[in-house]
């Protein structure tokens, strides 16, 4: 595995945890470079420092600890240290959520920067569908642990075929107060079910409104009716990939 790990880092949800405060920044980026026993000392040193001012930090930080650093710059040091050994596949998991506001678009667009120029795949989880909108190239939506939903990101805030995906984006506020009012809303309601003990059929069935009785009994494959590249898990999809119409929404709820 050690070579293959060489190729797959992350990036974890809190910068407030996921960094060894007993160590310093160098020791903390230079981390993989020693684990996988590339270059010398010094080179670590000089590597971790190229690292560190392409992430947007000083390289003389390298020898301060973590618990003198904000937020943004512990995020920083920890995409740094994903990205030390040049990987071919970024994890990053909810890599935003626990930082102000006026940080995560200046995050963002360090992710996309170095993605384009260091040439990375990115798996990039999360709850924000404006950071999806922003960085992705293709989306999978998720419930209860099961891809419900996957198609180029037009097409998934375009016409989102999936029940689940079209309330998740009838829940997007849109600025203009007459196309809000047209294109109506639907509010979810109940609770998800454990993932321990999921629901026999369709996962979503329970809070589902449109489900029917096959829907009680069969689970739903993930298919593309119309031969294309959006997939998604529900019996009511029509033979083209029309969408199944949720009550209250004009339309299905897309956003773009
Ligand atoms: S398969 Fe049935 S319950 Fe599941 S999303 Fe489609 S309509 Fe709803």
């Amino acid at each position: 595995m050690r070579p293959l790990r060489r190729q797959m880092h992350i990036v974890f949800q809190d910068p407030y945890s996921s960094l060894n405060p007993r160590m310093t920044v160098g020791e903390i980026v230079g981390g993989p470079l020693v684990h996988h026993r590339i270059g010398s000392r010094r080179d670590a040193r000089k590597r971790v420092a190229e690292m560190l001012e392409r992430v947007g930090l000083r390289a003389d930080l390298q020898d301060r600890y973590p618990h003198s650093l904000s937020g943004g710059q512990r995020q920083r040091i920890a995409i740094a240290r994903a990205l030390v050994l040049g990987p071919t596949l970024l994890v990053a998991d909810e890599p935003i959520s626990a930082l102000d506001a006026s940080v995560q678009a200046s995050m963002l667009n360090l992710l996309v920067d170095l993605q384009r120029e260091m040439q990375f795949a990115c798996l990039f989880i999360t709850h924000d569908l404006s950071a999806a909108q922003f960085l992705a190239d293709r989306i999978a939506v998720m419930y209860l642990g099961q891809i419900v939903e996957t198609g180029t990101r037009e097409a998934i805030f375009a016409a989102p075929r999936h029940p689940y995906t079209q309330s998740l984006l009838s829940a997007v506020l849109i600025p203009d107060p007459v196309i809000q009012r047209q294109r109506g809303r639907f509010v979810l309601t109940g609770d998800p079910p454990s993932p321990l003990a999921p629901p026999a059929g369709c996962r979503f069935h329970t809070r589902c409104p449109i489900a029917v009785e096959r829907c009680r009994t069969e689970p739903p494959e993930l298919l593309e009716p119309a031969g294309g590249t959006h997939f998604a898990r529900c019996h009511l999809v029509g033979p083209n990939g029309e969408p199944p119409l949720l009550p209250g929404l004009a339309e299905p709820a897309g956003v773009a």
